[in-house]
């Protein structure tokens, strides 16, 4: 070929992508809540961070609130996929509102690591988002004990007493990159840092962010399919760019793709947060293929199998309704 042809147009589709374990089983509880107890089922907070899951249980009957006080006494309360704070958990039992907790088992993880650290005096830095709610969550744990390290660039602002013992732990949807980095600076300063037992940015965020570096170097434009608020879907589209892709983009459907963005695009990348469902994947692509990007080739980088069980207080009535 000439050095002036079009170039090839191919889709690159990263796997894994998409859902997660603890998503699959909060949407899941949600569902299954609506058809035991019929609607309305209060759900506390997007139940995931996704706005067409939240759309779509919202047309079966689920009514998403803020906070617990929006809910009427005595009603069914799921709590989010991010966790809550313990106080959340005592508000609710003052309503005497019916709770099941959809918290995902790896943020549970975590919630427990922050309380035995703070049972045993030390200071907790908790590298995360500021804001987001499972921060907000895990925060609430020890809320004396942690202090919260939003990146790299908050490192160096952290102040430790005099004879301290300090340990990091992090949000579960982390740049592990970043993470790392903002480990290494806090270590400069604090010698004496401890690390945590055991991983906390989850297995799923690791495996979609080690999919989209294997494909992001070939990529013209790289398409994250993800919600804005979702904060493994944005760390996505940081990723990609740092592993070379020459550009990316973040939609949270196919409706919101523009057509300048793959102007003489040649490879074309798209992966999705873990809390996107892949019918809206499909939409991407459907759209790409009717673009001429119907050549798609997926590219695995890692087995997912894992499964958890739902909530126990649902799965005991689900077994007495049999
Ligand atoms: Fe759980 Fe990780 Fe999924 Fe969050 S992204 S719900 S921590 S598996």
């Amino acid at each position: 070929p000439t050095s002036d042809a079009a170039p090839a147009r191919k889709v690159l589709l990263a796997a894994p992508r998409g859902y997660c374990a603890g998503v699959d089983r909060a949407v899941i509880t949600v569902e299954k809540a609506l058809e035991l107890y019929g609607a309305p089922v209060y759900v506390r907070k997007e139940i995931v961070h996704n706005k067409h899951v939240v759309e779509t249980l919202q047309a079966r009957g689920a009514v998403f609130v803020e906070e617990t006080e929006e809910v009427p006494e005595g009603s069914i309360v799921v709590f989010s996929a991010h966790g809550v704070a313990p106080s959340v958990h005592e508000e609710a039992a003052q309503r005497n509102l019916r709770t099941i907790d959809a918290t995902c088992p790896l943020v549970t993880k975590v919630h427990q690591e922050a309380r035995r650290f703070a049972d045993e005096g030390y200071r907790i830095l908790l590298i995360g988002h500021e804001g987001h709610e499972e921060v907000v969550g895990t925060s609430g744990e020890a809320p004396e004990a942690i202090t919260i390290v939003d990146g790299p660039s908050h490192a160096d602002d952290v102040e430790i007493a005099e004879g301290e013992k300090v340990v990091w732990l992090s949000q579960t949807t982390l740049s592990v990159d970043e993470t790392i980095e903002t480990v290494d600076r806090l270590r400069a300063r604090l010698p004496i840092l401890m690390d945590p037992p055991s991983d906390d940015i989850c297995y799923a965020t690791q495996n979609r962010q080690v999919a989209v570096k294997d494909i992001a170097s070939r990529c013209d434009v790289l398409v994250v399919v993800g919600s804005g608020n979702s904060s493994n879907s944005v760390r996505l589209v940081e990723v990609g760019l740092d592993a070379g892709a020459a550009a990316a983009y973040r939609v949270d459907a196919a409706s919101e793709l523009q057509e300048s963005w793959f102007d003489g695009a040649g490879t074309i990348g798209v992966t999705s947060g873990a809390s996107v469902p892949e019918i809206l994947v499909d939409g991407v692509l459907e759209w790409l293929a009717a673009r001429g990007y119907g050549d798609v080739e997926e590219v695995h980088s890692a087995e997912e199998h894992l499964q958890f069980a739902l909530p126990p207080e649902l799965r005991r009535d689900l077994k007495a309704a049999g």
